[in-house]
C-alpha cells in the first residue's frame, strides 16, 4: 500500500484547490467545509431534519396504552 501523500501536506481543498488545513481536512477552512455541505444539500440529497412519527401510528400507540391500562394483566 503506497500513499502518494506528503506528510507535510494535507492535500488540496476540493472546493478552492488551496492547500487543505489539518484541522479541516480535506478542506482548507471551515468555510469550504460549509460550501461542500451546502452542495450536498442543494443537490437534492435532502435529509429531513426531524422524523415525525405517522399520526396514525401515534394514535394507535395511544389507544394501546389506554387499553392496556384498562385491563391489567393478572400476571403483572
Ligand atoms: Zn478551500
Amino acid at each position: 500500500m503506497t500513499a502518494p501523500v506528503n506528510d507535510n501536506r494535507t492535500g488540496t481543498c476540493p472546493i478552492c484547490n488551496k492547500e487543505a488545513a489539518v484541522a479541516h481536512k480535506p478542506f482548507c477552512s471551515a468555510r469550504c467545509k460549509d460550501v461542500d455541505l451546502g452542495r450536498w444539500l442543494d443537490g437534492g440529497y435532502a435529509i429531513p431534519a426531524v422524523e415525525l412519527p405517522d399520526e396514525g401510528d401515534l394514535e394507535e400507540a395511544m389507544q394501546d396504552a389506554f387499553q392496556s391500562g384498562d385491563k391489567r394483566d393478572p400476571e403483572f
